[in-house]
């Protein structure tokens, strides 16, 4: 399967350029050269949250799989940045995925997991080794992202007789307009993919994010705390 950065790569001209400059920061990153950028700690938050249970996911249901792309080299980064193959989300979260994993099975498919909860130190690696052009497509370490909460999920779609994953508009991760979940383009069973995707997420209380088709935030994200421990530590 071809990485975002091939992709951007390979077919656009206009993205050739921005693709390169991706790649230059990542093999900057490589080399261990700090790169620097606002937070250094996660933000301090006022205000009462509900405390932490940080469920994971193939323990609610088996039959969910796992691709988690950020523990593997094939990702954005080109290298892995979790220690262990694992997805987590907050309770509430977990429980509304599993509910749409298995609506879900009536049309054939299942969900297919790339992330859930995402320590705040990754959020920030993100953000440091992402060109500023591109920068719209990873969260601020200022502010957070709901992943770094437990309440946001990155997932598809995969065929249950086949175990193979659909084909969407775009790649997982591609910081380009096909990510858009408004995006017109591609094939109608693409889109149709997409779309099937975002009626069952949301019908349990996920919303789809604006510019990313695979990025869902369950409903109640403001309620808990911005983390940063490790999947190891979490019991
Ligand atoms: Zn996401």
């Amino acid at each position: 399967m071809k990485s975002p950065i091939e992709y951007l790569r390979f077919h656009r001209l206009a993205s050739f350029v921005i693709g390169i400059a991706l790649g230059s920061v990542v093999a900057v990153f490589a080399q261990d050269t700090t790169i620097s950028a606002g937070a250094s700690n996660p933000p301090k938050e006022e205000g009462k949250f509900r405390k932490s249970e940080l469920i994971e996911l193939i323990k609610l249901d088996p039959t969910i799989r796992l691709d988690v792309r950020y523990a593997k080299s094939n990702n954005f980064v080109g290298r892995p940045l979790y220690k262990e193959e694992r997805a987590f989300l907050q309770r509430p979260a977990a429980e509304a995925l599993v509910k749409a994993h298995r609506s879900l099975k009536q049309y054939g498919y299942g969900l297919l997991i790339f992330d859930g909860y995402r320590p705040w130190r990754v959020t920030k690696l993100f953000w440091d080794v992402t060109p500023a052009a591109l920068k719209k497509f990873v969260a601020n370490p200022a502010n957070g992202s709901r992943h770094n909460r437990g309440c946001a999920v990155d997932l598809s779609l995969f065929d249950l007789k086949t175990g193979k994953e659909i084909s969407m508009p775009s790649e997982y991760d591609e910081m380009t307009d096909r990510a858009y979940p408004t995006y017109t383009g591609g094939t109608d069973e693409q889109r149709r993919m997409r779309d099937l995707l975002k009626q069952e997420m949301e019908k349990q209380g996920f919303t789809v994010f604006s510019i990313e088709w695979w990025h869902f935030d369950y409903n109640n994200w403001r309620e808990y705390p911005i983390l940063d421990i490790d999947f190891s530590e979490i019991k």
